[in-house]
């Protein structure tokens, strides 16, 4: 279902009503929840044709709606999703921008080689790493072959106009995209599919592939999509449309 509806479920907007704790921080109140469940198969599709290169409100909107940390420093710098240039070696087409994310792969090898158990796999396949569990080893990001993880080097702080529903990860664990977790359970598009959608560009949709009414699914069983580097098995859940 693309972001032209909020509602990814079709759940209605959660309430969530708010109750102050601390400054900066908020009480969340029983929002409606869809469990993870099995059966459900969350993906994204990515229309490269609609992708406008110029555009990047999908990686503000990530850094935005997650806190990712920015420390003015690329060499630590955080990216939970990121446009890289794509080249067709032939010459025989433009080069492209595409968003890049974690794949959410079903067989993820960043989730096989944790030794804590930090990294793992809901039942609905979103890839999640328990920020209390994670020993900051980077076992997952050699195992990752899209580089889709990044150690956060130093402790960041709370960003001014962060969003208080997202705590900060600290300093020496493994982060990264977490298909908006936290809105997807509440019936909501992730936050980089809702600003694509808000440009106008359309590029991004994301739902349950395993429904077969999902406007992803019959987006997928009506065009012609690949994954990045299929070729490893893993099944990413990330797909392209164009690429
Ligand atoms: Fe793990 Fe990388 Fe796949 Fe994401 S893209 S699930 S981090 S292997
Ligand atoms: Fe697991 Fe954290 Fe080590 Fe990654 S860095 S393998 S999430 S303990
Ligand atoms: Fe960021 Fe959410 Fe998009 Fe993942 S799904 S790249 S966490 S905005």
């Amino acid at each position: 279902m693309n972001m032209n509806r909020r509602s990814v479920l079709g759940l209605g907007g959660a309430v969530l009503a708010t109750t102050a704790l601390a400054p900066g921080w908020k009480l969340i109140a029983a929002p409606k929840r869809t469990e993870a469940r099995a059966g459900r198969r969350w993906a994204m599709l990515i229309n490269v044709g609609q992708c406008n290169d110029a555009c990047d409100a999908c990686t503000t909107a990530c850094r935005k709606e997650n806190n990712v940390p920015l420390f003015g420093d690329p060499e630590r710098d955080i990216h939970w999703i990121r446009k890289v240039e794509l080249k067709d070696k032939a010459g025989k087409k433009p080069s492209v921008q595409v968003p890049v994310l974690c794949n959410h792969c079903e067989h993820p090898p960043c989730v096989d080689v944790c030794p804590t158990k930090a990294s793992f796999i809901r039942k609905d396949g979103i890839v999640l790493v328990d920020k209390h569990r994670c020993i900051g080893c980077r076992y997952c990001m050699i195992a990752c072959p899209y580089k889709a993880r990044s150690l956060v080097y130093q402790q960041p702080e709370f960003p001014e106009g962060g969003n208080p529903e997202v705590p900060l990860r600290g300093a020496g664990v493994v982060e990264k995209c977490t298909f908006c977790v936290h809105l997807v359970d509440q019936g909501e598009a992730p936050a980089c599919v809702t600003a694509c959608n808000k440009t106008g560009e359309g590029a991004m949709y994301f739902g349950d592939l395993n429904d077969s009414n999902s406007e992803i699914a019959q987006k997928v069983a009506e065009v012609a999509t690949r994954t990045v580097r299929d070729d490893l098995g893993l099944k990413p859940q990330v797909h392209y449309q164009g690429l």
